[in-house]
């Protein structure tokens, strides 16, 4: 026997109104865009659930894929039967066996009947069925309060629906429903971590990456460009966008004093990722800054960099702990690639030394003896871009530690 189809549930309490149909509407199009790869499996939208026609694709296959769709709160893979006793029973029979594996356990069965004209009642069919299953398994028993298992029987006026297994999903938001945002996106740990949880909130990515040809190589670009591709797994194609850094932070090594360094790189970033965000129709910047964690991400610290800019910088990981952040990064299949050995701009080119309470004032006087528009201007225009799309994310390989 085999599965015909995936229920999807979605969080329905979460959204309201108008704004439930286009949410539904994003989500099934995600849905479709991780399917891609299998031909023929489709979806519908019905009964304010999202359902996919397996058509043969194995439903482990499926599940895999839809995994990391955020906005999706559980699934459970279905069969459609006849609706007569016995086929119910044997469909019945099969997908407890499925879901409970070698496992011993208690299970109870649930019938609605959504077909009125059919002559059994609910209750009765619940006894028939779960008696059939009781005297076919030796090990099982009833638990009607608490049952491991739940076998619910849909008797609809086409077929009846049977499911049982259940998968939870990853909650959150369809990626597409929140408007766009531009990630700062290191080769570090906690920036793709950090895009990823705005992903979950339904936010559109684009990234930006600054490297510092000839002091990094290309090594560490590609970390960034393999970060991305990972993160396409959940949210789709990201455009990326790599930005020389080299001629800014040779001028900041030779004209900034040495404590105010790293503010002053970072409120550069900052602009430029700013000035990039706006031509891209991006409403805020995502950093994976963390609170404390190192000297340029204290309050003070923040205050003065966050000051030159009007836009909204966003901090997903703003009060999460370290050891958080890197359990997540194994999570989401990021971890490797953002411990690879390779330096990146900043490790290169700054001082140990730093100050942890920088003056916003003071920045901005050091600074003017820059030209800051021009080089900001510069390094905007010579940004190189790059498309990074989820056909090459390595899916079915890795997404199966998220089980
Ligand atoms: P990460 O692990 O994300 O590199 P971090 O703990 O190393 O963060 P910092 O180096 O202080 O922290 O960087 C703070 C944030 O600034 C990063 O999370 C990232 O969003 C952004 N950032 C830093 N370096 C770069 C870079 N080379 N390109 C793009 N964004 C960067
Ligand atoms: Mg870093």
């Amino acid at each position: 026997m085999k599965y015909d189809f995936m229920l999807i549930r979605y969080a329905e309490l979460a959204i309201k109104g108008k704004n439930r149909k286009k949410f539904e509407q994003i989500l099934e199009k995600n849905i479709r865009q991780a399917l891609k790869p299998f031909d023929g499996a489709k979806t519908s939208r019905s009964f304010g659930r999202i359902f996919i026609e397996l058509n043969g694709h194995e439903e482990e296959k499926i599940a895999e894929a839809i995994k990391p769709v955020y906005g999706i709160y559980s699934f459970s893979p279905a069969v459609r039967s006849e609706s007569n006793e016995k086929a119910m029973q044997e469909n019945a029979l099969w997908m407890l066996n499925d879901a409970f594996g070698e496992q011993h356990g208690t299970f109870k069965v649930s019938v609605r009947r959504t077909d009125k004209t059919y002559p059994v009642s609910s209750q009765e069919m619940n006894h028939v069925i779960g008696g059939y299953l009781l005297r076919n398994l030796t090990d099982k028993s009833v638990d009607v309060h608490d049952p491991d298992v739940e076998v619910n029987v849909e008797i609809r006026e086409d077929a009846t629906y049977i499911l049982c297994k259940r998968y939870e999903g990853m909650k959150g938001l369809p990626v597409g429903s929140s408007g766009k945002s531009l990630l700062m996106l290191s080769g570090g740990l906690d920036s793709p971590v950090a895009g990823i949880y705005a992903l979950k909130k339904g936010v559109t990515l684009e990234a930006v990456h600054f490297h510092s040809p000839p002091y990094t190589n290309d090594r560490a670009k590609k970390k960034a460009e393999d970060l991305a591709r990972v993160m396409t797994r959940y949210g789709g194609r990201i455009k990326l966008h790599t930005v020389s850094f080299t001629e800014i932070q040779k001028a900041i090594r030779q004209q900034i004093p040495d404590n105010y360094e790293i503010t002053v790189t970072r409120r550069f970033m900052l602009r430029i990722a700013e000035k990039i965000a706006e031509e891209t129709g991006a409403k805020a910047v995502v950093t994976g800054e963390s609170l404390g964690q190192v000297a340029s991400q204290t309050l003070e610290s923040m205050h003065a960099i966050n000051a030159v800019t009007a836009f909204p910088v966003l901090r997903p990981l703003l009060t999460a702990e370290k050891l958080d952040i890197v359990e997540d990064a194994k999570k989401f299949g990021t971890h490797d690639i953002s411990t690879r050995p390779y330096d990146d701009c900043c490790t290169i080119f700054l001082p140990s030394e730093s100050k942890t309470k920088p003056k916003p004032e003071k920045a901005a006087r050091y600074e003017s003896w820059l030209d800051i528009e021009q080089f900001v201007a510069e390094a905007v225009s010579a940004r190189e871009i790059q498309i990074i799309d989820a056909k090459d994310s390595g899916i079915n390989e890795e997404i199966s530690e998220l089980f």
